[in-house]
């Protein structure tokens, strides 16, 4: 069992879980191809540092988050393998990036001189950099086409340490694959310009996991898993995991009060819902404010009892009122204290992420990662 979580709402996550995926993942590598958890976003909601030690221990070799700030969470909570920060880092923090030993993405000279200048000489260490092409997500990068020069310029830069190169797929979770060849092609292309004019760096990488899955060309010298580490579907239909994933993440709240409402009787602000039959109610301590969504879609039902409970009216900040009228009929009781599941399983029924996601009319990444960090996590299984 689980420690006790100090609030009434919290999260379950299975180590043994996460350690499985990361096996199952490996498994699909060559041998020589390193695995990059991503653990951005406090780990898709996972919680940042105890998830990032699992998937290290069960064989990730580096992990990447998407901001500077994430990354020395991970170096605090004393995390020694490699971190990439993802996203775009300005270069006041280029000095402490160098100091904590954490990879900044680049994709363009100007920021690689401002970095440069902010970075000492002087300092034990250099600022290791990964450089990210744009291929056609059209996101971060720099143009296929800029990148002999830009490369040459970090030549100049002896305070750099031009470690990496890598790209992102916009569609690999389709099943049509021919815009993700375009891209990878185009990788390729600049890879062998590069190591043309022996300006290549060490570490290439692109897959994601849906490329892992489906790609096995694209897996290069490294890649970067986040949604299949936490058994989540990269695309429910047209990229499902395989077999043998299993989700990480369950997600629980209590039932704080019943009462039973007459007909007429309203539920929450702007009393939206009325009651047109005597029906028992029970509030969850659960609302807006953890990434329980309020409008304009809801999750629709959360489980109490082994049954469906429809949410009723509006979700608040920190409360959500259910019917439990099934659960009545069912158990003849719902009871202060009794578990609500809002992701996972109870009796014979179960609400995926998947399955919030589509209610709410999102993908399973915004669904796990909108947990507020308020939520404790509470881990169980493998050693800890
Ligand atoms: C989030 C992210 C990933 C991980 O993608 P998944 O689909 O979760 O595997 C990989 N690379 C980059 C650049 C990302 O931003």
């Amino acid at each position: 069992m689980p420690p006790l979580p100090n609030r009434p709402t919290w999260i379950e996550v299975d180590r043994d879980a996460l350690a499985n995926n990361v096996r199952k993942l490996r498994r699909r590598l060559a041998p020589g191809t390193r695995l990059m958890a991503v653990v951005k976003a406090n780990a898709y909601g996972h919680g940042a540092v105890e998830t990032t030690r699992v998937l290290l221990r069960a064989g990730a070799d580096a992990c990447a988050v998407a901001t500077l700030s994430e990354g020395l969470e991970l170096r605090d909570g004393g995390i020694t393998a490699p971190i990439l920060v993802l996203g775009y880092t300005p270069p006041h923090l280029a000095a402490e990036a160098a100091r904590r030993d954490v990879t900044l993405t680049l994709y363009d000279g100007d920021t690689a001189t401002a970095y440069a200048a902010c970075v000492q000489p002087g300092d034990a260490t250099r600022l290791k950099v990964h450089v990210k092409i744009n291929t056609g997500m059209n996101r971060l990068g720099v143009d296929p086409a800029d990148c002999v020069a830009l490369f040459e310029a970090l030549r100049d830069l002896p305070v750099l340490d031009v470690e990496g190169i890598f790209t992102h797929f916009a569609t690999s979770d389709e099943f049509d694959r021919s815009h993700t060849q375009q891209q990878f092609d185009l990788f390729r292309e600049v890879l062998a310009l590069l190591g043309a004019s022996g300006l290549r760096p060490r570490v290439a990488h692109a897959a994601n996991s849906a490329a892992i899955l489906t790609m096995p060309d694209t897996h290069l010298d490294m890649a970067r898993a986040g949604i299949a580490l936490y058994g989540l579907d990269p695309d429910p239909e047209q990229c499902p995991l395989p077999d043998g994933f299993r989700p990480a993440l369950v997600w629980k709240s209590t039932v704080s009060q019943v009462r039973v409402l007459n007909p007429g009787d309203a539920v929450s602000y702007g009393r939206e819902f009325i009651a047109e039959r005597r029906m028992p109610v029970a509030v969850l301590p659960v609302g807006y404010a953890d990434g329980f969504p309020r409008r304009p879609q809801t999750w629709e039902y959360v489980l109490v009892g082994g049954q469906p409970a429809p949410i009723l009216g509006r979700v608040c900040m920190d409360q959500t009122v259910v019917d439990v009228t099934a659960a009545f009929l069912m158990n003849g009781a719902v009871d202060v204290g009794d578990e609500a599941v809002l992701i996972g399983r109870q009796s014979d029924l179960r609400i995926t992420a998947e399955d919030a996601a589509a209610r709410v009319g999102t993908n399973n990444y915004d669904i796990v990662s909108r947990i507020l960090a308020r939520v404790p996590r509470v881990y169980h299984g493998g050693n800890a």
